[in-house]
């Protein structure tokens, strides 16, 4: 085990710092990379990224590693030695341990110097908000870089520690969120019908939207919609509701089926809220891209895992949550894989859950194996 990427990992844990503010983590990997003498590092990509690249000076294909930096709004109830330092803040889906990986492999690329092409280590920032990818992937510096693959690891709670877990085509799904204001108007509670109450409309689209429900992960037609947040009016008594709001978000396996439904949606809250008389704003935010696998990408994983005897598990179906590394996947040849962070691990988001620095290695292996069967 290597100490100094855990006692990295823990100081990144310390001091967490939320999508898009990641100004003092950008320093620490800076200041972390040049003990590994990158042939260049690239700042302030797409706000605070990084990119660390590792020339071999020959001819060959560019290979990029991609790891996620921020942090997230949540209040950490654990209490170690490296416990988050900022209140409401903290590392609660393992970014930190990610970087820590990626450091890892900088160390051994150093180490270990690959004989042809190059390798980018890309330390992105704004994840979990889902603008990092676009941000970094639209900066002119990263358009100099040109990758031919790109690829990345989450860890994932619920498989065993340092499980390699993976497939061909979807690995996560599109996923966006969506916002719909209604305005009607108030009235006394005893004369409702003066004014113009949201209740019927709300009422409506809550149910039309359970009818496009199509949760079978093993479809291609699967859509799945989560209500977030909704309000009507106000609790005053003496006031018949004038405005309304719901919040959804939805998933489905591509940008078609996606487009698709935000169409069908669209057309249906115009029409209810027409028929209701209500005034209404749509409002489409937090877009993931599908993460669809490469499927030669897929195969340097599976060879990468089995060259270090890391247990390798070719998932039946893809995962559900919202990855905005499909981004890449949308963009260049690659893939994202699942890194086993424990069977009994609380899950990613929840406020007890903390990386297991007994993966890192894991992560660091697998990764310089596909750089490795790429370049030759
Ligand atoms: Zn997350
Ligand atoms: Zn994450």
């Amino acid at each position: 085990m290597q100490q100094d990427l855990i006692d990295f990992r823990r100081e990144l844990h310390t001091y967490p710092e939320l999508s898009g503010a990641e100004k003092d983590t950008e320093k620490r990997i800076i200041n972390k990379l040049k003990e590994f003498q990158p042939t260049q590092i690239i700042a302030s990509l797409g706000g605070h990224g990084v990119a660390a690249i590792y020339d071999s000076g020959k001819a060959g294909k560019t290979v990029l590693f991609r790891a996620d930096t921020d942090a997230l709004p949540i209040q950490e109830v654990n209490d170690f030695a490296h416990k988050s330092v900022y209140e409401g803040v903290s590392h609660k889906c393992g970014h930190d341990g990610h970087t820590a990986i990626l450091v890892g492999l900088a160390k051994k690329l150093n180490q270990y110097p690959l004989k042809a092409g190059k390798v980018i280590l890309l330390f992105q920032p704004a994840e979990e908000i889902g603008i990092g990818a676009k941000a970094v992937l639209e900066d002119e510096k990263f358009k100099e870089i040109q990758p031919d693959y790109a690829f990345a690891l989450h860890n994932v709670p619920g498989f065993p520690k340092g499980q390699i877990v993976c497939r061909k085509g979807n690995f996560t799904p599109a996923a966006i969120s969506l916002v719909i204001k209604m305005q009607g108007k108030q009235a006394h509670a005893a004369q409702q019908e003066n004014g113009i109450n949201p209740d019927r409309a709300i009422a409506s689209i809550m149910h039309q939207i359970q009818q496009l429900h199509h949760p079978d992960l093993g479809s291609k037609d699967f859509i799945k919609f989560t209500t977030i947040y909704t309000r009507i009016g106000s609790k005053d008594y003496g006031i018949s509701a004038g405005d309304g709001e719901l919040h959804y978000t939805l998933r489905c396996w591509n940008k078609e089926k996606l487009d698709q439904a935000k169409q069908q949606l669209t057309d249906l809250i115009r029409k209810t809220c027409h028929e209701n008389k209500l005034g209404f704003t749509i409002d489409w935010i937090y877009y993931f891209a599908a993460n669809i696998n490469d499927s030669y990408a897929v195969d340097c994983i599976e060879k990468a895992a089995k060259a270090n005897q890391f247990d390798y598990l070719d998932k039946p179906l893809p995962f559900q949550w919202g990855e905005d590394y499909g981004l890449f996947t949308e963009n260049i040849s690659g893939a994202m894989f699942g890194l086993g962070s424990g069977e009994d691990s609380p899950a990613l988001h929840h406020d007890n859950y903390d990386f297991p620095d007994e993966i890192i290695p894991y992560g660091v292996d697998t990764f310089y194996s596909i750089a490795q069967i790429i370049l030759g």
